[in-house]
């Protein structure tokens, strides 16, 4: 009986659950699944959560729910540590277990760059809780200014304008008219700043459909300082530098409420670990497995995979997308292996493209091929959700919880 560990029952980990089962032989094959929660949670969606317009459950569901109990045994806890000399693998509260193959998809966290006062002073995004205790922010700063009328708790500053920054952004704005309802002041008061490192906006995009998503932010009155390299953070300050600014001259942006959305890295347990890693993602074969390591895979945003359509050493960004496409590879990988016939075919990512919206009913982005905007743009981006939820919970998770009213 050979003995599989999955860590970490996100997009990668339950997904790879998902295909292998299917695949192996219940009699030669036991699977041990860890995570630190019992559910599973649509990441892609917790900012719905951090606003307050979904609820935790309304994005999430018992990981027990998709497995097979016969083949796979659930175990909550915490992992602090992988030791792949002995194979084993070492968690906070259970004995450690060994594992003839082990699966790392333990996904992202935060990452601060070491900015001094991002850790204490900012909120990050990067799970329920996360998204909760933004949440339980957004109700103390407007329980403060009916007490004060501090105009500063009326100031939103999102550190970083990624994917997660300008959506959050776009879901903050969204719920406006019910913040000012909480606050006792008017919509209008309350604003929304996005701050960017860098000079060109969007830049990944075509000019066209950057300058829509720009143009949209602004039009809606969220405000953009482009061209900001923070530098530190104080409790309600952010405090940065014009990246041209050879001078060095340091500017202030004041707000109670300053979320942080910069970037993410691999799992610290990489690290911790000691797996060569570059931000907590180990740079795979092309079976996905860990260099030197063929028993162990690493998958999603614990992995670097080389796009090679990308000049020089140019890595595909971390997104649920190639952590499912990860995942499904994987499976199929380990399967041949344990079932005699190894897979010949190298690992290939197909990009399916990458939409990001504004609220409810803006979007933009590219998909299939094709530049997207506006309201068909939004269409694509429930849908493309709704077909995560599906490839990971298959159809019963996504009648249940996906996104059908599309146009609103
Ligand atoms: C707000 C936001 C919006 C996003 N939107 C999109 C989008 O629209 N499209 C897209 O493609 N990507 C999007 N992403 C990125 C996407 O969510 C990630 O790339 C994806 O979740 C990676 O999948 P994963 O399986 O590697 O990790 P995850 O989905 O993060 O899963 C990791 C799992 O490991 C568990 N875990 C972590 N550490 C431990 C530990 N020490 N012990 C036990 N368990 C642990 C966690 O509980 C979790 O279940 C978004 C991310 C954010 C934050």
């Amino acid at each position: 009986m050979k003995k599989v560990v999955v860590l970490g029952a996100g997009y990668a980990g339950l997904h790879f659950i998902e295909k292998f089962q299917k695949r192996v032989d219940p009699a030669a094959v036991q699977i041990i699944l860890v995570d630190q929660n019992d559910y599973h949670y649509q990441t892609t969606e917790i900012h719905q959560v951090a606003v307050g317009k979904t609820k935790p459950e309304q994005i999430s569901y018992p990981i027990r729910d998709i497995l097979n109990s016969e083949m796979t045994t659930f175990v909550q806890d915490r992992v602090l540590k992988i030791d792949p000399e002995n194979k084993r693998v070492l968690l906070q509260k259970h004995a450690p277990i060994d594992y003839d193959y082990c699966i790392l998809s333990l996904g992202f966290a935060s990452e601060t760059y070491g900015i001094p006062g991002a850790q204490q002073n900012t909120l990050p995004l990067t799970n329920v809780k996360d998204a909760l205790a933004i949440l339980a922010h957004f109700q103390k700063v407007a329980d403060h200014y009916r007490k004060f009328h501090d105009p500063q708790d009326l100031q939103i500053l999102i550190c970083g304008m990624g994917y997660t920054g300008i959506e959050l952004a776009g879901e903050i704005n969204d719920i406006k008219p019910q913040l000012a309802k909480m606050a006792g002041c008017e919509s209008k008061d309350i604003k929304i700043t996005l701050i960017n490192s860098l000079t060109r906006l969007l830049q990944q995009f075509d000019p066209k459909v950057a300058h829509y998503g720009v143009h949209t932010l602004t039009h809606l009155g969220i405000k953009i300082i482009p061209g900001a390299t923070i530098k530190q953070i104080f409790p309600g300050v952010v405090n940065y530098v014009h990246t041209n600014d050879q001078t060095g001259q340091r500017h202030q942006l004041k707000g109670h409420t300053i979320l942080w959305t910069t970037g993410v890295r691999g799992s610290q347990v990489i690290d911790d670990s000691g797996f060569a890693n570059h931000h907590g993602r180990i740079k795979v074969t092309k079976h996905l497995t860990v260099p030197g390591h063929d028993e162990l895979y690493s998958l999603g945003d614990v992995a670097s995979v080389i796009n090679p359509e990308r000049a020089g050493e140019k890595y595909y960004s971390p997104s649920a997308q190639i952590a499912l496409s990860m995942a499904s590879f994987a499976a199929r990988d380990l399967a041949g292996r344990l079932n005699g016939r190894p897979q010949k075919a190298d690992y290939k990512y197909c990009w399916l493209g990458t939409v990001v919206s504004i609220g409810n009913t803006h979007a933009f982005g590219r998909a299939l091929g094709v530049n997207v905007t506006g309201r068909s743009a939004s269409v694509m981006k429930k849908l493309i959700a709704d077909k995560s939820l599906y490839q990971v919970g298959g159809v019963g998770k996504m009648m249940k919880l996906g996104q059908f009213d599309l146009y609103h």
